[in-house]
């Protein structure tokens, strides 16, 4: 069982971008023999890295995963710190709430293997779970791939770092492969490492600070992934005899670029015409290696993303017409709450705030500098200084989320996905989104809302008997793993998510 997630892949990539696949073999293979669901979409609000790849293989929102950000504090044990990293700073699992299909499978047989590789750490480590017989990311600092003392050392990782390294491109040039008529240099795009947003991206020297970030966001990354991913199959053998194994693989150089230089890109389109070669590749490897009737591929995504802003306030400026779409900085909302809570709670010392941390979409308040003031004071203070942003769409006290008793202001749909998102003593003490079009950070382009463009992700699940057919109809991430655990026998217990209506075989647990 194969789960490859392009972070960032948004649901109309693959009907976009169909024009320009080079091969007959990638993507166009799996939506043509394979399961296609077309109405695909997150039903959770934070739409971000660390809480999508927690859903896809555990079939639960973030309210049950726990994973509610790339970064979260621990209200109780007022600890602050990254989603995949344990309390002594080891990367782990450990914050993930729920057993993956890979902790169960584990579980029920010692003789599986369960297998996680990505660029990014979260990525590997919250699909593959606590329990997998390998795990391993790109440590960028270190130019290596690299594990924890959360896994076993894979015997393979000395290998791996010998052949599939990121020394392959020094003095290498991303120029695009297909023909296309998206313009290549759009003012409001950001710029490759030492570079311009126009092509030719040139792969920075490797004395540069920037060298590995110049290969990350370049499709290389992508290459050493699948690269990396082949060598792995191999080396261990998977799928390869009656004891299911489950291998997760992230590609992240999807997002690093998409962050950069947007949606409407060329170097976007250009990096799916090269992700739909090294799907083919995969898939004619794993018809090799494994057999199409014994294996299951499902390609997905984390979350999808916004345009940016600035490109379709000029696009709306010159229809004549305008669009409310903008960007927020964090500092503003911070100085916001701190001007706000100020008036009424005391000026602070410079160099102070109010606000501890700002991982979106919770702020956390800095409770210690508030002494005996009352808390439902401050917290409804601070959600009239963040709202009074003309960017800020919605903004809720989490109490009043937990309470579960909706805002007239905000829909029903909505509600839902900010309910499924909140996790007790883990959000913040105030919740934010911004409007639909309006995005927070420096990054050209990015996601984190409960809008469609973040919500939206191709679902193609393809292999081990699974009939040719389009879904139209609404699903959800949250019903893979109800999908995969069925095909495996396995048992999920309560989750979210319900299988997909796949016509398969049924196959009988050997
Ligand atoms: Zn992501």
């Amino acid at each position: 069982m194969v789960v490859v997630s392009f972070d960032q892949f948004r649901g109309d990539y693959p009907r976009q971008f169909e024009a320009v696949f080079p091969t007959q073999g990638g993507f166009r293979r799996l939506m043509k023999e394979g399961a296609t669901f077309t109405s695909c979409r997150y039903e959770h609000a934070n739409n971000i890295t660390g809480p999508g790849h927690a859903t896809l293989l555990t079939g639960c929102y973030p309210a049950r995963t726990g994973i509610v950000g790339n970064d979260f504090c621990d209200v109780m044990k007022g600890r602050c710190g990254y989603c995949a990293q344990d309390t002594n700073g080891i990367f782990s699992a450990a914050n993930l709430r729920v057993p993956t299909l890979g902790d169960l499978l584990r579980k029920r047989s010692s003789a599986s293997k369960v297998i996680g590789i990505a660029i990014k750490d979260r990525a590997a480590i919250l699909m593959a779970g606590r329990s997998a017989t390998a795990c391993v990311w790109y440590d960028a600092a270190g130019r290596r791939w690299t594990s924890s003392a959360a896994y076993p050392q894979p015997p393979w990782l000395r290998g791996l770092n010998t052949t599939v390294n990121a020394d392959r491109y020094v003095g290498a040039t991303w120029t695009p492969i297909v023909a296309s008529d998206r313009p290549d240099s759009v003012d409001g795009e950001g710029a490759f490492p030492g570079g311009t947003n126009a092509f030719p991206h040139r792969i920075l020297d490797p004395s540069h600070p920037k060298f590995m970030a110049s290969v990350l966001i370049s499709p290389f990354s992508m290459e050493m992934l699948f690269d990396a991913t082949k060598q792995v199959i191999d080396r261990e053998r998977l799928g390869r005899d009656a004891a299911p194994d489950i291998l997760c693989v992230g590609v992240s150089t999807t997002d690093y670029a998409g962050h950069v230089f947007g949606p409407d890109s060329r170097e976007v389109q250009d990096m799916y015409a090269r992700a739909d070669r090294h799907v083919a590749n995969l898939v004619d490897h794993l018809d090799r290696t494994v057999g199409r009737a014994n294996y299951v591929l499902a390609v997905t995504s984390d979350h999808g993303v916004a345009p940016i802003p600035e490109i379709i306030q000029r696009q709306a400026e010159q229809q004549r017409a305008t669009i409310d779409a903008g960007r927020i900085r964090e500092v503003e909302i911070q100085t916001r709450i701190d001007s706000a809570l100020s008036k009424i709670f005391g000026q602070l010392a410079p160099g102070t705030s109010y606000v501890r941390e700002i991982f979106e979409p919770s702020i956390y308040l800095n409770w210690d500098r508030l002494g005996s003031a009352e808390p439902h004071r401050v917290v409804d203070a601070t959600v009239r200084a963040v709202a009074s942003h003309p960017g800020i769409g919605i903004a809720l006290n989490a109490e009043a989320i937990h309470s579960g008793v909706r805002p007239s202001a905000i829909d029903d749909k909505t509600w839902s996905y900010i309910r499924h998102s909140t996790f007790a003593g883990r959000t913040g003490d105030v919740v934010m989104y911004p409007k639909q079009y309006w995005i927070i950070g420096g990054n050209a382009a990015t996601h984190g809302t409960p809008y469609d463009y973040d919500r939206w992700v191709p679902m193609m699940i393809f292999g081990g008997g699974t009939s040719a057919a389009t879904y139209d109809d609404e699903c959800a991430p949250v019903d893979l793993a109800p999908t995969l655990a069925r095909m495996l026998g396995l048992d999920l217990g309560e989750v979210d998510g319900r299988p997909l209506p796949l016509n398969t075989p049924t196959r009988r647990r050997r």
